[in-house]
């Protein structure tokens, strides 16, 4: 799979470096970093018996029987990243980079974090390698994520709520971009999607890649052939990009993002930067924003937290334009309904985000019928959202 090139563009122009001179540096730093230990066979395996030994990797295939309700539709295939350590994919990212940053020698990382699941995944690394942790999060996600944040300050990271702008996702990553320039010497900033200036939208997809590559070598073994379609949900693309990566250079299959269309996407209330968003540049690279004429960045809504980001991964951009991924999207209700499916008929509580993938996927498996095989990633499990489905059904 392809490399952006040496200005950190995927294709025609998504992607870049658009920082200030002091995270320029930075940048080049990391990048070196990066190259170094990517070249370097010793790095991946201490990753891969990390991933082994403290994941719980590798994450098995499962055959879903009842999910579509019908005997007519494709083989419906789950790849069960909600089986990771931490109840998701994002700790296959942050051991890479927290192994990359005690390699560099780094003595703190820093985090943002939305929802609470990315700072979470970096403040358990930290904790196992011994490093310290400090986590930027909105003032208004602190409040709606309370059980995270306490799991967080249990792991040894300090949060620090953030009270500019909307007081969520966004402005902790402002943040945590001014805390890093602020103290690039010794400070290594753990980014939690295929998202931010080059190189961390190819750094992240190289940590996350393992999803696919297992995933193309259980569904040959099991099912003498490669999957027909491809499906992940999408908020800044790391687990879509992950298990894409497997299956890029397979012409014959075809590769599904799913966004959160919110309330619908010609609403004001949505997350679906691809499909309702125009090419613009946020946090250090350029893709497709959320963003007002005037190129303001859009307040978004999901019912899912970790897909309620204004931005996506300049990848998945460049895949939405060469036509090789075509992206979609579910919307708030359907997710939800989902969400319920899947607990009730195969005996999975997923989480809000993986039932966007899921609820295309089973559409599409019902438009295949029985010779489709359609694979979906089950990003991480649901145990976070049953408060906030609770709340949602008593209305
Ligand atoms: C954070 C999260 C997502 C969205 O992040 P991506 O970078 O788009 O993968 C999806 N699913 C789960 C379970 C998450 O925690």
């Amino acid at each position: 799979m392809r490399k952006p090139d040496g200005r950190g563009y995927f294709g025609e122009g998504f992607g870049g470096r658009f920082v200030p001179e002091v995270l320029y540096e930075a940048l080049a730093e990391l990048e070196r970093g990066m190259d170094a230990a990517f070249a370097d066979p010793s790095f991946w395996a201490e990753y891969d018996a990390m991933l082994r030994d403290f994941v719980g990797r590798p994450s098995p295939i499962l055959e879903t029987t009842r999910l579509t309700g019908t005997s007519e539709a494709a083989t419906l295939v789950l790849k069960r990243e909600d089986l990771n350590h931490t109840g998701a994919h994002k700790i296959n990212n942050t051991v890479g980079q927290g192994l990359l940053a005690r390699r560099m020698g780094k003595k703190r990382i820093i985090a943002e974090t939305g929802a609470g699941q990315h700072g979470v995944a970096t403040a358990t690394i930290g904790a196992k390698l011994g490093i310290p942790v400090d986590v930027f999060m909105g003032e208004l996600d602190v409040e709606r994520q309370a059980l995270n944040v306490y799991v967080m300050k249990l792991l040894g990271a300090r949060v620090h709520p953030v009270s500019g702008g909307t007081r969520t996702l966004k402005d902790a990553t402002n943040e945590a971009f001014r805390e890093w320039a602020a103290r690039v010497e010794d400070t290594f900033y753990i980014i939690g999607s295929v998202v931010g200036a080059h190189p961390y939208p190819y750094m992240v997809r190289e940590f996350q890649k393992v999803i696919g590559v297992e995933a193309r070598a259980q569904v040959l073994e099991r099912y003498g052939r490669l999957p027909s379609d491809v499906v992940a949900c999408v908020g800044g693309g790391s687990n879509a990009m992950g298990i894409f990566a497997g299956f890029v250079g397979d012409a014959g299959v075809r590769l599904w993002g799913v966004e959160a269309a919110g309330h619908g996407l010609h609403s004001i209330d949505t997350a679906a930067s691809l499909n309702a968003g125009t090419i613009g540049v946020l946090h250090g690279s350029r893709s497709y924003v959320l963003q007002t004429r005037e190129g303001q960045v859009r307040d978004t809504h999901s019912i899912s937290a970790g897909l309620d980001y204004p931005g996506v991964g300049p990848e998945h951009a460049f895949l939405k334009d060469s036509g090789r991924a075509t992206y979609v999207a579910v919307d708030d209700e359907e997710a939800l309904a989902m969400f319920h499916a899947c607990a009730e008929r195969e005996g999975i509580v997923p989480a809000l985000e993986s039932a966007h993938a899921l609820a295309y996927a089973s559409r599409l498996a019902r438009e295949r019928g029985p010779d489709g095989l359609v694979l979906v990633n089950l990003s991480g499990r649901g145990d976070k959202d049953v408060r906030q489905v609770a709340a949602f059904d008593e209305r």
